[in-house]
């Protein structure tokens, strides 16, 4: 075992880019006005599906955020957990592949449908890998301000125990799994992983099925967002398979495409922010409208989606009146 540990370096290297990392204090100032979301309730009883991506490396589709698993000669790792309830199942379908328990979780942001098996894991003894505001948010109490809901602070054993602020590598399983931040995205707890030599990358819910969840209570930005996918497609090729958040796995002409997307709606916003457009209006102008077939889904609610994405844009403008 101590040989194993020893074989599995994991090196933190903060290049201190001035984003918001571990020096700043998690809550960003709450938008009063912005719309609170209503998660769908998650359905029960949902099996876990297993599919290869690449030699050693699986994604498991289940109830919440899609699980990158990685298996081999120095055991199993897993890249976000689900909830709670979902834990025996990922259990069960990590034996089918790997007679060695999870040695390593790696959380791509704090949201619960990615974190709530934290605690079963961390339990048992995987070590929880996660950016350093994971586990300020994590780990303290916190009040969501678009409802007041309290949120409370997690047990102990469902916080990260290495955290970092901008990149990190995992050596596992002949593979470099490297980390890196995306500032002020999603979330402003986002990283993604990618799997250097089998080009597999787990972006977290940068990146899904339908229309972004741009969190701006924690930190996440509609610009910021747009900028980590112009760094992401830099970054990656025609054959890089992609494990979304949510939804079916991608690749880069699907990414950039999202990318293109998001570029045109936000600009719509933008420019009816900047022309004075009150809220009901910009929703009215429905600036997601040849989209919303492709991305729009079930539970897709205009009004909700682009009053938040309007809500980013007011304090995006007032943030460039500073300057
Ligand atoms: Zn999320």
């Amino acid at each position: 075992m101590k040989q194993q540990i020893r074989q599995i370096l994991v090196t933190a290297a903060a290049l201190g880019c001035g984003t918001l990392a571990s020096s700043q204090a998690p809550a960003p100032a709450p938008a009063p006005t912005v719309p609170v979301v209503q998660m769908p309730r998650p359905p029960e009883n949902v099996p876990i599906e297993t599919v290869n991506v690449a030699p050693g490396i699986y994604v498991l589709f289940g109830k919440g955020g899609n699980i990158g698993l990685t298996v081999g000669a120095d055991g199993a790792a897993i890249i976000d957990d689900q909830f709670a309830d979902m834990v025996p199942k990922i259990r069960a379908a990590v034996a089918l592949l790997s007679e060695k328990p999870v040695h390593f979780v790696i959380n791509t942001h704090l949201h619960g449908d990615h974190t709530g098996g934290n605690d079963a894991f961390g339990a048992a003894g995987a070590v929880i890998i996660a950016h350093d505001n994971v586990r300020k948010f994590l780990g303290s109490d916190q009040v969501n301000p678009a409802n007041n809901q309290a949120i409370p602070a997690r047990a102990k054993e469902a916080l990260p125990v290495i955290t970092f602020a901008d990149t990190a590598t995992l050596h596992f399983n002949d593979d470099d799994l490297e980390f890196t931040h995306l500032p002020n995205a999603h979330t402003a707890t986002d990283i993604i992983v990618r799997f250097r030599k089998a080009n597999v990358l787990h972006m977290g819910d940068c990146f899904t099925g339908g229309f972004p969840f741009i969190d701006g209570n924690t930190g996440g930005t509609f610009d910021g967002l747009i900028a980590a996918h112009e760094k992401v497609l830099a970054t990656i090729d025609d054959n890089t398979r992609i494990i979304r958040g949510h939804g079916p796995l991608g690749n880069k002409a699907e990414l950039q495409a999202y990318h293109d997307m998001l570029v045109v709606v936000r600009d719509r916003i933008a420019k009816l922010v900047k022309a004075g457009k009150s809220q009901d209006q910009v929703v009215e102008a429905r600036p997601t409208r040849e989209f919303e077939e492709k991305y729009g889904g079930g539970s897709f609610n205009a009004a909700q989606w682009i009053g938040r994405a309007y809500v980013d844009q007011k304090a995006a403008l007032e943030r460039r009146k500073k300057k």
